[in-house]
């Protein structure tokens, strides 16, 4: 096994080499925390969008979809919060003149401590052998539960001070904790102050008349003032949902760790509108339905978990993270935020217009409540990239292959001539164009047929297609399946069906409904 630092370096530099990511803007020395999706990368991405958007609006009746701008007037800014909370407290280390945000070099503390558990489970594990039981070891062993208090009694701390905005109680945390920079590894910290995360742009030709805009900081806000434009067209009766998929931009202070945390990045999000004082049975309908979306892609039920929020955002009564383990720990991948009716009472409240829904069952009027679910279209893409490269021990060698799961495949099949010569080529050719209406299919001739396996898994394209003399003669050819290795002959007519079953769209989303 490599550490996990090793890991992550192998999925950046894999991304670049085989066209996935690419550092934005890369011979002016590439622009930090911006990156661009490259050829096999939008491919990549755009079947992740497109699962996540029919799994939300095709398979349900009451979602329907949206595609506002990313410009939006400044007051949606003012009323949603942003402009006064939209804030990371930083501190910066003197020495060092990094910038780092206060909390998140609490929350490292924390999972550092957090690690220290494992090991305890580690060695008792040694100890006791077949006799261990990992349950009562966690509920009993007193310095496992030491650890665990002293965690939460820092995490508490910190929510508190953050919601109270008591910032010197924040670095006077830090301080307690001995916390040190980790590239001077001095604790000379300067003040915590917040610190706004929108980006500001104008809009008009003269500087006296423009207006002060802001790159939207999430999509969720087009959705809001959208609300009743929707229902109204789309005769929407409550409960009912609406997607959207789109860009957001954030200054993040620290932008780090490749896609997980950018300044420009995508976000998939919808919001179902529900009758006040359902918001908790609807809370946990989301949460379940989306990890089922989650692990239906079959990345492993191990990898994720629900992280409950201690500390809630201005707008939220309750709030859960879906946790994905990346190479560098649990972090958040999706939320899924219990709203209330805040947005749109101080839509209704900043514009003077009604935001209410006249209820005919209820024979009433009322603002809805609003259960989000939001996910990053980057965060996920890097969920499915690390989690899915993999170095493959084999008789004769080893092997990188990318498990992607095959719905989300850049590829779904690779047609290879065994040969460039005798008729194979052109066979190939017209194999691709039978499936090319319902498949990605690439085309390879190049090297031995093994390399090109190779650079197939490397990819994670699920299927081979050889052609060789014999698919000539009697029209069959080899698959050979990605994850296995194994190769069987079928008929040539029989290619579509197998990748209908496998690997099409449909049948993921069947197997989601199943
Ligand atoms: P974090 O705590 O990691 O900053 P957040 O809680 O601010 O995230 P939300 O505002 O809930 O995130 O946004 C919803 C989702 O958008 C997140 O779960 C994440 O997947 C994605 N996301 C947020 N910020 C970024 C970013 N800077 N880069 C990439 N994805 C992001």
């Amino acid at each position: 096994m490599k550490p996990a630092e090793d890991l992550f370096k192998n999925v950046v530099s894999h991304a670049k080499e085989y066209g996935f990511i690419f550092q934005s803007s890369e011979i002016y020395d590439g622009l930090s925390a911006v990156y661009d999706y490259a050829q096999l990368g939008v491919l990549l991405k755009n079947n992740i969008r497109t699962y996540w958007w029919e799994a939300m609006v095709r398979l349900h009746e009451n979602i329907v979809g949206l595609d506002a701008a990313i410009l939006m007037h400044p007051t949606t800014w003012k009323a949603s919060g942003h402009v006064d909370a939209f804030n990371d407290p930083l501190i910066d280390n003197k020495d060092s003149k990094k910038r780092y945000r206060a909390d998140v070099l609490i929350e490292d503390y924390v999972a550092k401590l957090e690690a220290k558990i494992d090991k305890e489970v580690q060695k008792a594990d040694k100890r006791f052998g077949d006799a261990f039981d990992k349950e009562q070891f966690l509920a009993t062993n007193g310095r496992v539960i030491e650890i665990r208090e002293r965690s939460e009694t820092i995490i508490k701390r910190m929510s508190k001070s953050l919601e109270e905005e008591n910032l010197a109680d924040v670095k006077a945390l830090i301080e307690e904790l001995e916390i040190v920079c980790p590239v001077s590894g001095s604790k000379n910290w300067t003040e915590v102050k917040q610190f706004n995360l929108m980006f500001g742009t104008k809009l008009g030709a003269s500087a006296e008349n423009a207006m002060e805009l802001y790159l939207r900081p999430e999509t969720a806000q087009g959705i809001f003032v959208n609300f009743l434009n929707v229902q109204k067209t789309g005769r929407m009766k409550i409960p009912f949902g609406i997607a959207q998929t789109g860009k957001a931009f954030r200054n993040e202070i620290v932008a780090r760790q490749f896609i997980f945390r950018m300044r420009e990045f995508e976000q998939m999000e919808m919001q179902f509108f529900i009758p006040p004082g359902t918001q908790k049975t609807w809370y946990e309908h989301w949460k379940e339905t989306r990890l089922k979306w989650h692990l239906s892609l079959g990345m492993g039920q191990e990898n994720y978990r629900f992280h409950d929020h201690e500390k809630l955002a201005h707008y939220a009564d309750a709030a859960a993270d879906i946790e994905f383990k990346f190479p560098f720990g649990f972090k958040e991948l999706e939320g899924i935020h219990s709203r209330t009716d805040f947005d749109l009472s101080r839509h209704e409240s900043f514009s003077g217009k009604k935001m209410q829904y006249y209820d005919a069952e209820q024979e009433q009027s009322y603002t809805p409540y609003v259960i989000e679910t939001s996910i990053g279209l980057d965060r996920m893409f890097l969920a499915v990239f690390s989690s899915s490269l993999q170095e493959e021990e084999l008789e004769n060698g080893t092997r990188t292959v990318m498990r992607i799961p095959a719905v989300l495949a850049p590829y779904k099949a690779a047609v290879l001539p065994l040969v460039k010569k005798d008729g194979l080529p052109e066979l190939a050719h017209q194999i691709i164009d039978d499936l090319k209406f319902d498949f990605n299919v690439a085309y390879d001739e190049k090297d031995a047929v093994g390399r090109r396996y190779r650079r197939q898994d490397a990819i994670g394209t699920p299927f081979c297609i050889t052609v060789d003399h014999q698919s000539l003669e009697d029209q069959t050819v080899t698959i050979r399946h990605r994850d296995s290795m194994e190769q069987e002959r079928i008929a040539i007519s029989e290619l579509k069906n197998v990748l209908d079953r496998e690997v099409s769209l449909a049948a993921w989303l069947k197997k989601l409904e199943a």
